[in-house]
């Protein structure tokens, strides 16, 4: 499994449609101080799924929807695909190639899809969840970021090793359902009063 390609369209700095092909292997980007090369990083985090304007260094989510410049208006939306090689099956789903998109409304109105299918937020985390490219997004380290992970407590350094093993998303699962089972019990509970007044 590789990361084939992004594209970005409205994303933060990039307003018209720019697409970064990503050979196996290592991909630099390079440019001037302030060109965008952090947004395209952004851009990865957020397609999978990031949900912490903080982490996409703004102050509220909109702040990813291209603003606009001197000489172009802001846009009304932004859009990231990424397109992952799955040849060898890594992720959990019957297609050799997958697209997953993102796209934010200045209404506030979102989107995930993938390989065109709009879908849940939740569908792209379970995808992505035994990949490496789960959730917490260990996988990527923006600036300053080492320095959280080396100073992480025991507790945080087992979480990393929970998400890089996959066990994340059987947790994650057993929170759901333990929770379905507590509403189980208050309506058992609700019910053998109701019976109790019949009686
Ligand atoms: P450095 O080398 O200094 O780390 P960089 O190449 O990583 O810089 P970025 O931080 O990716 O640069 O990009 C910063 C630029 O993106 C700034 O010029 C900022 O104005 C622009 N930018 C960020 N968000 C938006 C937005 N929503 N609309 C338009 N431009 C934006």
């Amino acid at each position: 499994m590789h990361l084939k390609s992004v594209t970005l369209k409205g994303f933060k700095s990039f307003a018209q449609s720019t697409t970064f092909a990503l050979e196996p292997g290592v991909t630099c980007i390079v440019g001037p101080n302030g060109s965008g090369k952090s947004n395209v990083v952004d851009a990865l985090a957020w397609v999978m799924g990031e949900q912490g304007a903080k982490t996409l260094r703004g102050g509220k989510m909109e702040d990813v929807i291209f603003a606009g410049t001197s000489t172009r208006g802001p846009l009304g939306r932004a859009e990231v695909q990424l397109t992952i090689d799955n040849g060898d099956g890594a992720l959990p789903i019957d297609y050799s190639e997958v697209t997953i998109s993102r796209t934010l409304f200045r209404t506030g109105a979102s989107e995930y899809a993938i390989n065109g299918q709009t879908c849940r937020l939740l569908d792209v985390q379970e995808l992505l969840s035994d990949s490496g490219l789960g959730r917490e997004m260990h996988v990527i380290i923006g600036q300053g970021r080492l320095d959280t992970v080396l100073q992480a407590t025991a507790e945080d350094r087992r979480g990393f090793i929970e998400e890089a093993a996959g066990i994340l998303k059987h947790r994650r699962r057993k929170e759901k359902t333990v929770r379905k089972l507590e509403a189980m019990e208050t309506n058992l509970t609700r019910l053998s009063d109701l019976a109790g007044e019949l009686r």
